[in-house]
């Protein structure tokens, strides 16, 4: 294919969302010319109103089930909604996001021969036997429950940008990703952070699912999206699969003692039950990416939280609804 610009033309799907956003942002800085593909399902306009004036950024509403015919260098793969609250809530549709996507993107890129990455997750473990868990560790999922939609959509995507990769050389990269958080997530997604640090804020009790002991690894969204973008720049010969993530584990109890200290709210907890199929502990084992990427992750929870905090008492966060999206 002709090319008349040294820009290089990069595609994020997915990039009105929480990570996309970012990522949508860090590639603008880099001098990237930066095509949003986004059908709004959970990322909206607000997280891009500040780059749709740039002239190398452009959007464009299209759900990835659909085929999407652009030209491009790059495509980061990020389109699927990653909360438990909004995958589930029309799982069929989940699956499709991910396989279908994943075909439709991988035939983009095999048409264009572009290179592309994967957001995928630490979900492909499922419920660990292993820990902390190493990319040669196969998974434990149960692939007909509640979470099934998303852990073995994200796991046929894996196994869709690896035959691409065997079948028509494409040049692929598959990115783990582990918990994430940070501004621009949204206040109803039903994730930890986000839930916890709302309900700090109005003064309202943290709900700790089961006893609270269960652990996760978070990282800040900064550390991802570097992450993201240093995986991209590899040579063609790394693939991964490579988990991305911090590697600082704690209990979702310890979660919300921090989050009560980072607002400084007097609020309380209770329980409630555990939903199903939620893993009782994750934590990332990060050395291939230490070793390919140069990358560890910088920014701690604490000063994490306190960014977060910041930007959910704000009011680009104050003015989004607050009512449980789907109850
Ligand atoms: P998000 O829900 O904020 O972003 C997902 C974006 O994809 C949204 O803007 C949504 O509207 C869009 N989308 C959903 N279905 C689509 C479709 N069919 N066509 C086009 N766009 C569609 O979630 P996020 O946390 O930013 O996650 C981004 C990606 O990273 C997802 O693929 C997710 O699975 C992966 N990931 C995230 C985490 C995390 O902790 N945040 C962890 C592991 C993996
Ligand atoms: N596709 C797309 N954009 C393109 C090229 C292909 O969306 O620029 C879609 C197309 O709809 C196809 C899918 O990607 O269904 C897989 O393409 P591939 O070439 O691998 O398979 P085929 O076209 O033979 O089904
Ligand atoms: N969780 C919780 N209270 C909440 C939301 C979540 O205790 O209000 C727990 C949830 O059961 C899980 C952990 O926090 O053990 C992380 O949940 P999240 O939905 O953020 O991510 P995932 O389960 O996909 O890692």
């Amino acid at each position: 294919m002709r090319k008349y610009s040294i820009r290089k033309r990069v595609l994020v799907t997915g990039g009105a969302g929480f990570i996309g956003s970012h990522l949508c942002e860090k590639l603008l800085a880099a001098g990237n010319d930066v095509l949003c593909v986004d059908n709004f399902f959970t990322g909206t306009r607000d997280n891009i109103a500040h780059l749709l004036g740039e002239p190398h950024f452009e959007l464009a509403r299209h759900d990835v089930t659909f085929p999407l015919y652009v030209e491009v260098d790059e495509i980061y793969n990020l389109a699927c909604p990653a909360a438990p609250v909004h995958y589930q809530y029309d799982p069929v549709q989940t699956t499709k996001t991910s396989v279908h996507g994943a075909i439709n993107m991988l035939g983009l890129a095999k048409r264009v021969k572009a290179k592309i990455l994967q957001a995928s997750t630490s979900e492909v473990y499922g419920d660990p036997q292993v820990h902390p868990q190493r990319e040669d560790y196969w998974g434990h999922v149960n692939p007909i429950g509640l979470r099934a939609c998303y852990d073995e959509g994200k796991r046929c995507a894996e196994t869709l940008f690896f035959d691409y990769h065997r079948q028509h050389r494409l040049r692929i990269k598959v990115a783990r990703i582990f918990n994430t958080y940070g501004p621009r997530m949204h206040p109803n997604d039903g994730r930890v952070v986000s839930n916890f640090i709302v309900q700090a804020l109005a003064g309202e009790p943290l709900t700790l699912y089961g006893k609270g002991a269960q652990t996760r690894s978070f990282c800040y969204v900064d550390d991802l999206v570097d992450a993201l973008i240093r995986l991209m720049a590899t040579p063609d010969g790394f693939t991964g699969p490579v988990n991305l993530g911090n590697p600082a584990e704690f209990t979702i109890s310890d979660l919300a003692q921090l989050v009560i200290a980072a607002t400084g709210s007097k609020s309380k907890v209770v329980f409630r039950p555990l939903p199903p199929d939620d893993p009782l502990q994750r934590k990332p084992d990060i050395s291939l990416a230490e070793q390919h990427l140069s990358w560890r992750p910088r920014i701690p929870l604490d000063e994490g939280l306190r960014r977060t905090v910041a930007y959910f008492r704000g009011a680009e966060a104050a003015a989004l609804p607050r009512v449980a999206a789907y109850a």
